[in-house]
């Protein structure tokens, strides 16, 4: 009863906060001549507890109020629209950039998020998940990075250990062990749709980059039904990346949807 309370009280000041930020991610720009000097990683020193510290420019990681990822509990039933995705096929375009394995996507797919249309620039994967369910990671999560008018919108797919994934399999066969530059795979097309589940329910909130600059300017969306990969698969995975998730942040005045 009391948490529901501040949950409302909560869903106020939260949207002015979310509002706020909104206009205020010119930031993402300048940021991201950064990203590249400043070495950062997911242990030791390099961790995701020193990142605020390891540079200005990611000083939001520490000090910023809207990070992600979350533990998506304690989440508000709202009236969500159905997903609105309008993705083509695309060359498979790889690379390992050190922190994970992205797939760069041909320029033409799109989801629209509150009448914006926000373009699928890339897909890439953390092990385990960043995002959790009730204080329950998952072995991997995807996340399917657009790019919009008014910031970044991000699409989380949680995968669970089950049967092989034959999509996941194309980017697999190809996965780059080492940091690598782009590859294109000429006579491969990936489906960003075909690694959605069927059901789209999802989570909302507002957040930031999971990575350093850490940047507040993210419209996440969590897919609830996990897609299916192998054990295997998660295997050939952590042998390139062991652990490249960052822990969960605090909600803070933040409310969850769902
Ligand atoms: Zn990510």
């Amino acid at each position: 009863m009391q948490r529901r309370e501040l949950l409302r009280k909560g869903l106020l000041s939260a949207t002015g906060i979310a509002a706020s930020s909104l206009f205020g991610c010119s930031s993402l720009i300048s940021a991201s001549k950064q990203e590249g000097k400043t070495a950062w990683g997911y242990i030791g020193k390099q961790g995701p507890e020193y990142w605020g510290s390891l540079s200005d420019e990611f000083n939001i990681c520490q000090a910023g109020n809207s990070q992600s990822p979350v533990n998506l509990q304690a989440t508000v039933d709202a009236d969500l629209t159905p997903l609105e995705i309008n993705y083509k096929d695309s060359p498979l375009r790889i690379i390992n950039n050190g922190h994970t394995i992205q797939v760069n996507y041909q320029p033409g797919s799109f989801l629209t998020l509150d009448g914006e249309r926000y373009e699928l620039l890339q897909f890439h994967f953390h092990h385990p998940s960043e995002h959790k369910v009730e204080g329950e990671a998952l072995p991997m999560e995807l996340h399917l990075v657009h790019k919009g008018k008014k910031g970044l919108a991000v699409i989380g797919v949680f995968l669970k250990e089950g049967k092989s994934n034959p999509n996941l399999q194309k980017v697999w066969k190809e996965m780059p062990n080492r940091k690598s530059s782009e590859k294109t795979i000429s006579n491969v097309n990936i489906s960003a749709s075909d690694l959605l589940p069927e059901d789209k329910d999802y989570y909302r909130y507002f957040g930031s980059l999971t990575t350093p600059p850490c940047s507040e300017t993210v419209h996440w969306i969590v897919l609830k039904e996990p897609v299916e990969i192998s054990t295997q698969q998660v295997n050939k995975f952590s042998q390139v990346f062991p652990m490249n998730a960052r822990p969960v942040q605090l909600v803070k005045r933040r409310f969850l949807l769902e």
